[in-house]
């Protein structure tokens, strides 16, 4: 209750009237505080506001902690932990590349079958930010500030409180990553290691990327190809050394020409994605070579992106091949193949029935490429991918806790 008002007019009333006055005075300042409280409490029906209070809450303080992919993700799983409290819970670690510890959290309530919802805990770097990353500042409009906070901190606590909220004989699963916006190798760790999913079996996997609810049915995988020519080190006015980019600028020149192949050739695109052409990024690297010394290093990544209805190998072949003739040496990795369903797939078509959108294709990747092995994967969640990966991420509350009915319906109708 707000007691400033109560306080100044009991005073006033003492003050200017006689006791009998004064007691009914005070009767009147009571109420009116007592209506000044509830009108400042009560901006969203009871349920409403529990549920943006809860996400609010976990979703603050997961962007509080720091998860870029290559760091830890520990912090934030023993966050969500005890979140799942009656839930199944199997927790799979390893450690990446870098020996860094990770984990993967995948829960369970009500048996086999059923939906399950994912997500992802890592964050891309915080290139570009001048506010602090990991304020978890929330605005006046109750808008979430922070990295990661739209991809997917916030869709994650979105999730996690719909299917705790439901029924516990519906039957949900949750299946929480790391390392999404990297290797993919938390959903590698769950589609391959997890008892609880090989014992659940979910029927459907919703992938809670934010698409601002829109039921995405299919996006590219991409092939990293790392391309590598050595050159001898010596100071360039000495005519000992040897240049790595004399190699690399015939090879760079076959790349020039894949790229306009797939710029031109409707073999190598698909009309259902926008843009129908493939991504072809080339990246070049004499990792901070001077210019007076001969590069003994050249690096060209390139990263390739395709959809289901794309066969990848004549961009593959292509670019072996080309290494092969000028000498450069090419390795790849894989990000796993490029989910898709039908338009009329019934998962597809419940998706938009519940949320209202149209459905689409995407450009960019998910852990649904990895997923898929377990379930026939939709991506769709609250937020917007558009503002994230830059600075200034944010996320809406009440959009996020507008996804939880949508969610829940889904997983009844799974049920
Ligand atoms: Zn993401």
């Amino acid at each position: 209750m707000r007691l400033v008002p109560f306080l100044v007019a009991t005073l006033v009333a003492f003050i200017v009237a006689p006791p009998v006055a004064t007691l009914f005075a005070l009767l009147v300042a009571l109420l009116v505080a007592l209506l000044v409280a509830l009108v400042g409490k009560r901006v969203y029906p009871n349920a409403m506001y529990s549920i943006e209070k809860t996400i609010a809450d976990l979703a603050r303080d997961l962007v509080m902690m720091d998860s870029r992919s290559a760091l830890s993700n520990i912090p934030n799983a023993d966050r969500i932990e005890p979140e799942l409290l009656g839930f199944d819970v199997e927790r799979v670690d390893y450690n990446d590349a870098a020996g860094v510890q990770k984990r993967v959290l995948i829960a369970n309530r009500g048996g086999a079958g059923g939906i399950a919802f994912s997500g992802h805990m890592d964050t891309v770097p915080e290139t570009g930010w001048q506010e602090d990353p990991w304020s978890g500042r929330i605005d006046k409009h109750g808008v979430l500030h922070g990295l990661g906070s739209t991809d997917m901190k916030g869709p994650v606590a979105a999730a996690i409180v719909a299917a705790r909220a439901l029924p516990a004989s519906v039957p949900v699963t949750l299946l929480i990553t790391t390392d999404e916006e990297t290797t993919k190798l938390g959903a590698r760790a769950i589609a391959e290691r997890s008892d609880l999913v090989r014992r659940v079996q979910p029927k459907a996997i919703l992938v809670v990327e934010p698409t601002i609810m829109r039921p995405v049915r299919g996006h590219r995988s991409h092939i990293q190809f790392t391309c590598v020519a050595e050159g001898v080190q010596a100071h360039s006015s000495t005519g000992k050394g040897r240049n790595a980019n004399w190699t690399m600028v015939p090879f760079l020149a076959d790349l020039k020409a894949i790229y306009d192949r797939l710029l031109s050739d409707p073999a190598l695109q698909d009309q259902a994605y926008d843009p129908p052409f493939s991504d072809f990024n080339v990246i070049i690297d004499n990792h901070g070579t001077a210019v007076n010394v001969t590069v003994p290093l050249a690096t060209v990544t390139i990263k390739y992106r395709y959809s289901a209805g794309v066969d990848p190998s004549f961009v593959r072949n292509a670019v072996r091949q080309a290494g092969e003739r000028h000498g450069v040496a090419v390795r790849e990795n894989e990000e796993g193949s490029p989910p898709e369903l039908p338009a009329e797939h019934p998962f597809v078509r419940q998706c938009a029935d519940l949320s209202g959108k149209p459905t689409i294709t995407a450009p960019f990747g998910t852990d649904a490429s990895i997923l898929q092995a377990i379930a026939p994967c939709v991506i769709m969640g609250p937020g917007d991918i558009g503002i994230a990966h830059k600075p200034n991420e944010a996320v809406s509350i009440p959009e996020l806790a507008a996804a939880v009915p949508v969610f829940q319906a889904l997983a009844q109708r799974f049920a």
